[in-house]
């Protein structure tokens, strides 16, 4: 019976050399959809350099990875990500926010100590939470109300086909979101935009169909499943895999020249190595 085409993504922001993490990531992707493709991910302009979109592609490339043209690269996209986010305002779900990360250390200190950390820090303490959008500044950084936005949806819930995941669907109710999501940034005040909402609206965009990301990313697929709900976009599968650690146990960082792809190459190895080093059955 002929199955729905499969379609999957890497999505590399591009701030260094691609690492034997990067290389995981992109194979277990590519080997599970029946189309793989490649995003940039460069909303944050500061950190992201034209420079290693090139390496980037060569060495995707060398591992033996095609993908079809045009790439899609998210700096050309921001007119998308606003569209989305004025209709989340639009919904009433959104305030401004003028807290630095110092006012929120300080907001957060001694008597909640040990306060919960969410997926993008410490949960937000709620400070701005009255303010409306019409008293929003060009300085101001835009929040989702949690609350608010997940007892609109009622439960988030996903399916994981990642191997450490024995429990194949996860839920979160509005208090679990409330508790251990937080109000999160969709709109930084540098860029306008964040990763949530990118990444919500290009995936849908592309008509993903599995989000294949390292396990560091599990809690943010609430939000990202939350803000689907909340736009009426599809929600894709995940598989989130493990990270790929150094000696010490630390994830791979992309200042750990030592495992950087490119450094393997330079030294002889092969995209066969590549794969045996990451135990990964060889190319098909
Ligand atoms: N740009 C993100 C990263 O580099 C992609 C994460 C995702 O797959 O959603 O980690």
């Amino acid at each position: 019976m002929p199955h729905e085409a499969r379609i999957t993504r890497f999505a590399p922001s591009p701030t260094g050399l691609l690492h034997l993490g990067h290389a995981f990531s992109a194979l277990i992707a590519a080997g599970r959809g029946d189309t793989f493709l490649l995003r940039l991910e460069d909303i944050d302009t500061a950190r992201c350099k034209p420079a290693f979109e090139g390496s980037i592609y060569d060495d995707l490339r060398w591992l033996g990875l095609t993908w079809p043209s045009p790439v899609w690269r998210q700096s050309d996209r921001l007119y998308h990500y606003t569209s989305a986010l004025a209709r989340l305002s639009a919904m009433g779900l959104t305030y401004p926010c003028r807290c630095s990360r110092a006012d929120i250390r300080a907001a957060l200190s001694a008597p909640q100590e040990g306060a919960p950390i969410g997926p993008d820090g410490p949960l937000y303490p709620g400070t701005c939470r009255n303010r409306t959008m019409a008293d929003a500044q060009p300085t101001d950084a835009i929040r989702l109300d949690i609350a608010r936005a997940s007892a609109l949806t009622g439960p988030v819930t996903f399916t994981d086909t990642g191997p450490g995941y024995s429990q194949r669907v996860h839920q979160m109710t509005p208090s679990d979101m409330a508790h251990s999501i937080g109000d999160i940034v969709l709109a930084r005040r540098d860029i306008g935009t964040s990763y949530h909402i990118a990444v919500v609206v290009d995936d849908a965009a592309q008509g993903i169909t599995e989000v294949t990301r390292g396990a560091d990313l599990f809690a943010a697929t609430f939000i990202h499943v939350l803000l689907q709900r909340l736009l009426a976009l599809p929600t894709p599968a995940y598989h989130h895999h493990r990270l790929i650690r150094d000696d010490e146990g630390k994830r791979l960082a992309k200042r750990d020249a030592a495992r950087a792809i490119r450094s393997y190459r330079d030294a002889g190895a092969t995209p066969s190595d590549i794969r045996d080093l990451l135990n990964l059955p060889s190319a098909p």
